[in-house]
């Protein structure tokens, strides 16, 4: 091949080292997003002509056999976001991402709802604010991040009962913030797209929550 191509495959390379596993966001027709996907996985979408449309940048390439009719080897191009055709898995109004830690302390920027400190995971946890022993529910409305001070401090007490105010309130992400929750090494403008269309209660969105409304603080 051209020395272009070998450029080309360095660049990679060197892209490559430090972000080892790249995530391509599939969307389906109408951007809705599905999946996190390997660029294998969106190279069969690309190879079975799936592909509705894509942005961003190109960010992999994978290269095949060579054509025995032409003599040039098959490349296919993956791009950071990628809408498919076919059923869709997501539904725009049915999806409440699925709680899990990480993405609790995520939602709550690594910070303890009570005392305010940044903790790392290790040193969260998922605080019910009704307790569950209360009958509050294990809900993204009903948990925060709170450091282990805290949370112990608290005990089985709601917020009130322990005199502990939240400092900011929980909100249930949405289908968008819930693939930001869920990403890891997010590239710069795939992480754009989709907190460009987070709800505007979410953290990840410029307009801040409003506390003082919250239920929990009446
Ligand atoms: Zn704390």
């Amino acid at each position: 091949m051209t020395p272009i191509v070998n450029e080309r495959l360095n660049d990679e390379k060197s892209e490559h080292k430090e972000d080892v596993m790249v995530q391509i966001l599939q969307l389906d027709v109408r951007g809705m997003p599905q999946e996190w996907i390997t660029p294998e996985d969106a190279a069969t979408y690309y190879a079975t002509d799936s592909v509705a449309w894509t942005v961003g940048s190109v960010i992999h390439t994978l290269h095949g056999g060579t054509n025995a009719v032409t003599g040039l080897q098959s490349r296919i191009d993956v791009h950071a976001i990628v809408a498919t055709t076919g059923a869709s898995r997501v539904n725009l109004f049915d999806a409440v991402p699925s709680l899990s830690n990480p993405k609790l302390f995520k939602r709550d920027r690594m910070t303890c709802a009570y005392c305010g400190g940044y903790f790392d995971d290790r040193q969260l946890t998922r605080e019910h604010i009704v307790p569950t022993a209360q009958g509050g529910i294990d809900d993204w409305l009903n948990v925060v991040a709170a450091c282990k001070a805290c949370n112990g401090r608290k005990a089985c007490r709601t917020p009130k009962q322990a005199r502990m105010t939240l400092l900011f309130a929980p909100y249930a992400p949405s289908v968008f913030e819930g693939f930001l929750l869920a990403g890891r090494n997010i590239r710069g403008d795939v992480h754009d797209w989709l907190a460009s269309r987070v709800g505007s209660h979410s953290r990840w969105s410029h307009q801040s929550t409003r506390v003082s409304q919250h239920k929990y603080l009446q």
